[in-house]
C-alpha cells in the first residue's frame, strides 16, 4: 500500500546543513499497523511529515497504491484529504467547534448533504464510544475522550492510511490502553493502514510491526520492548 526508497532529507541551518534522514526504505502492507520507533532526533517526525504528504522537500521515491506521492502542493493537498487521517500528539482539535462539527469537519470538503455528513459522523463518534457527548467542546472532555474525538475525525472520511504522532503520549495509562485498542479495533474492522510514531511500550507492543529509526536510517535490530 505504501513504499518509499531512499528517501534522504536535509535541513539547513544558517550554514550548517543537518541530515535528518539518511536514505531509508521500507513497505507497509495494506491494514498493516506499523510503530515508528526510535530516539529523540532520529527523524521520526521528518519521515512521518513526508508519509503524511505536509513535506514535499525531500529526495527518494514513495508511491501510495503504486501512485508517486505528488510533489506540488495542490496535487498533495487534494490527495492528503482524500486518502490520509492525522492524530496527533496534543488531539489537535477545534476548540471552538463541538465533537460533533469536528468529526464532520473532513467531510466538509467533500461534496455531501449536511444530512449524510452528520449521520456519518455521529457514527464515528458511537464507534469511539462517545455518542452521548455529541455536543460536548473539547474543553469539556478529558484527555482520552479528546483523542477518541480525534480518532473519530480521521477515520470518517475512511482514509487509506492514517498518520499518528505519539498519540498516547499526553495520556494516563488507562486512557492510554483505551486508545491503543481502538485504534486497533477499528484499523481492523476499517481495513485502515496505520503508521504511528511512539516512544510508548504498549503500543509499540500492539503493533503488527516495528521500523526503527536511529541517526536518520532503519536499524535492523529489535528494541527491547519492557511492556
Ligand atoms: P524525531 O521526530 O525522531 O525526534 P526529527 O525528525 O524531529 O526526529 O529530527 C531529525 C533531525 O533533524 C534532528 O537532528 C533534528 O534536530 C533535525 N531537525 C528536525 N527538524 C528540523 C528543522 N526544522 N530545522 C533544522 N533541523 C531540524
Ligand atoms: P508535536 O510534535 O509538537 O507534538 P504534532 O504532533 O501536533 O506536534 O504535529 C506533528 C507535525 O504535524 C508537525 O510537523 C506539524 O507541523 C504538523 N501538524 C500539526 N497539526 C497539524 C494539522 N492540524 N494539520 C496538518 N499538519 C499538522
Amino acid at each position: 500500500m505504501l513504499s518509499f526508497s531512499n528517501i534522504k532529507k536535509d535541513y539547513r541551518l544558517g550554514s550548517q546543513t543537518v541530515q535528518a534522514l539518511g536514505g531509508v526504505n521500507g513497505e507497509i502492507h495494506p491494514g498493516e499497523m506499523v510503530a515508528l520507533c526510535g530516539p529523540s532526533g532520529s527523524g521520526k517526525s521528518t519521515l512521518l511529515n513526508i508519509l503524511g504528504m505536509l513535506d514535499m522537500n525531500y529526495q527518494g521515491s514513495a508511491f501510495i497504491d503504486g501512485t508517486p506521492f505528488p510533489r506540488k502542493v495542490k496535487e498533495a493537498t487534494a490527495l492528503r484529504r482524500s486518502s490520509l487521517g492525522f492524530v496527533f500528539q496534543r488531539f489537535n482539535l477545534i476548540p471552538v467547534m463541538t465533537a460533533i462539527e469536528n468529526v464532520a469537519y473532513p467531510l466538509t470538503l467533500n461534496k455531501i448533504s449536511t444530512k449524510v455528513k452528520k449521520e456519518k459522523a455521529e457514527q464515528m463518534l458511537a464507534k469511539v464510544g462517545l455518542e452521548d457527548f455529541l455536543q460536548y467542546r473539547p474543553e469539556r472532555l478529558s484527555g482520552g475522550q479528546q483523542q477518541r474525538v480525534a480518532i473519530a475525525r480521521a477515520l470518517v472520511h475512511q482514509p487509506r492510511l492514517v498518520i499518528a504522532d505519539e498519540p498516547t503520549a499526553s495520556l494516563d495509562s488507562h486512557s492510554a490502553n483505551t486508545i491503543i485498542q481502538i485504534m486497533k479495533t477499528l484499523g481492523h474492522e476499517m481495513g485502515t493502514t496505520f503508521v504511528i510514531a511512539t516512544h510508548d511500550p504498549r503500543m509499540a507492543s500492539q503493533c503488527d510491526r516495528h521500523i526503527n529509526l536511529v541517526d536518520g536510517l532503519i536499524s535492523s535490530e529489535e528494541i527491547q520492548w519492557n511492556a
